[in-house]
């Protein structure tokens, strides 16, 4: 099995591509990262496939996230590590809570090229192409910054490795501990008011543990923990050249992360990326807004997923709070009905941005909650399985979604407004949002 040249898959017509001025240098790119290393291996990508076969089955819940977009300047030791470590106190909550594994993925390590609804910025008047991430082009708005240049795939490549090794080597290392972890969570719920809420649950986790300790277990997955690297595959140079062919196998896998999705944007049944997927061995995911009907996800699901593979293919919904009761049901429904497999997660972020009066894309924490307790009613309605949620976050105390407990409001959002690209739940708010999911686990 070998998978279409870059040239046809262009042919199809691939949307949210740069417009790359000049070709040759592009050609430069690609060629130096097609003897790249693989960033990962094909089994770990099968290992998380049957992980995710799990999550369909209702025996493992899924917990995605990561920044909207990553920056080449958050690749600091600081920021991947706030980031995992908030991560992985989500995983000890909703694992208690689920009583089953949480597979446990970061939207890390290769997510830095963005789809965007326009393809200019207007800014005090003056008109430049938008930035689409730092796979792409600069943030800075000037004209230089904001011309794509193909060095960015190589950079790309190169923090995405950097990036990785640092997780290999944090949950690998002893910083995942899972005494260290749970110490974490007591910790937040003693210091922080907002925690406090939270402390029966976290003085449970905190007791089971003591009772292991007593008994003397210590199974070596106390040590580490298993962590996978996702991102939207969109820029079809990138994704196309980390494509190789598995040894073991001889089937085409992406090597630049275990998973990989499609956006909403892109998610044309016979468009470029669809095609690309189609072919690829990964675990994918599809994002499915609003717009898409039953008929959609069902021809979307028997090109993806021709052999309907357990573990395959994972739809995540975003739909928006006010929508996701009224939309949802149909899509769930009528896949369940077809016999397809498929794991159901929930993107509670992207159908609640919305401007606020300060002029900060931003989301309402209620918002983002409401959505997850409406996946959580529809799927319970209909006997299927919410298998989990992919969250826009990051493990420092920035300033962008507002309410939560902290309240933070329109105006607070100036005070720490870092992303370059979609709001964050903050440290905190992540937190508070695991701990409220687990009830809604628990119910
Ligand atoms: C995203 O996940 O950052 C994103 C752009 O989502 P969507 O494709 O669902 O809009
Ligand atoms: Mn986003």
């Amino acid at each position: 099995m070998s998978i279409p040249d870059l040239a046809s898959l262009h042919a199809l017509g691939a949307a949210q591509q740069p417009t790359y001025p000049d070709r040759a240098r592009l050609e430069g790119a690609v060629t130096t990262l097609r003897t790249a290393p693989p960033l990962v291996f094909a089994g770990e990508c099968d290992d998380l496939t049957a992980k995710i076969a799990a999550v369909a089955r209702g025996e493992a819940f899924l917990l995605q996230g990561g920044d909207c977009a990553e920056t080449f300047a958050g690749v600091t030791a600081e920021n991947v590590r706030n980031k995992l470590r908030v991560l992985l106190q989500m995983a000890v909550v909703l694992t208690y809570a689920a009583k089953v594994p949480v597979v446990k993925i970061g939207r890390l390590a290769g997510q830095y090229a963005k789809p965007r609804s326009s393809d200019l910025e207007t800014r005090d008047g003056v008109t430049l192409p938008a930035y689409r991430g730092d796979a792409v082009n600069g943030y800075e708005f000037t004209p230089e910054s904001r011309i794509p240049d193909p060095q960015r795939l190589v950079d790309v490549y190169n923090a995405s490795a950097a990036t990785l090794n640092l997780v290999r080597a944090f949950t690998t290392g002893g910083y995942a501990d899972l005494r260290q972890v749970s110490e974490w969570n007591t910790d937040f719920v003693r210091s922080s008011p907002v925690g406090q809420r939270y402390e029966a649950l976290a003085g449970e986790i905190q007791s089971a543990l003591d009772f292991m300790a007593a008994i003397g277990a210590d199974p070596v997955e106390f040590h580490k923990v298993d962590f996978h690297s996702s991102h939207e595959a969109l820029v079809l140079e990138y994704e196309h050249a980390l494509t190789r062919i598995d040894s073991r196998t001889e089937l085409p896998y992406n090597v630049s992360g275990h998973m990989v999705w499609i956006g909403e944007r892109t998610r044309q049944l016979d468009g470029a990326h669809v095609e690309y997927f189609s072919h690829i061995r990964n675990p994918i995911g599809c994002k499915l807004g609003p717009s898409a009907t039953a008929d959609d996800a069902l021809a979307l699901a028997a090109k993806l997923n021709p052999a309907n593979e357990p573990g395959r293919l994972t739809f995540i919904t975003r739909f928006g709070a006010a929508k996701v009761r009224d939309g949802l049901p149909q899509l769930v429904e009528k896949v369940t009905a077809e016999g397809v497999q498929v794991a159901w997660v929930s993107d509670p972020m992207h159908g609640n941005t919305f401007e606020a009066s300060t002029g900060y894309k931003t989301r309402r924490f209620d918002d983002v909650l409401d959505e997850i307790r409406g996946f959580f009613e529809v799927h319970r309605a209909l006997g299927t399985v919410p298998g989990g949620m992919m969250v826009e976050m990051t493990g420092d105390d920035v300033t962008e979604i507002v309410g939560g407990g902290e309240e933070i409001d329109e105006h607070g959002l100036a005070h720490r407004y870092e992303s370059v690209v979609d709001p964050r739940l903050n440290r905190v708010q992540s937190l508070e949002l695991a701990f409220h999911v687990a009830e809604m686990l628990r119910a």
